[in-house]
């Protein structure tokens, strides 16, 4: 091994935000990493479908679309009457 190239190869606490925790080794620069899921809570591995949501992006496109499509049925609506 040459000296002085390889980074520090050490052991890191990880926390997840469900509260699991595991040791690992890493050459990330801290002690401890905190990560927002983990194999224990995501949902490929719990087997359960949850939609990942963290910015209302559903709520938004609903708003969206959910809305042009109700106006563009109206306006189809409209324009049979007038037919
Ligand atoms: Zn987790």
């Amino acid at each position: 091994m040459r000296q002085d190239i390889h980074p520090d190869y050490h052991q890191v606490k990880v926390t997840c935000t469900c509260g699991n925790a595991f040791t690992t080794k890493s050459t990330y620069s801290n002690d401890s990493l905190s990560i927002e899921i983990c194999a224990k809570c995501h949902p490929f591995y719990t087997g359960e479908q949850k939609i990942i949501d963290t910015e209302g992006t559903v709520e938004k496109f609903n708003k969206k679309f959910g809305a042009s499509t109700k106006k563009a049925a109206e306006s189809k609506s409209d324009t049979e009457d007038i037919a």
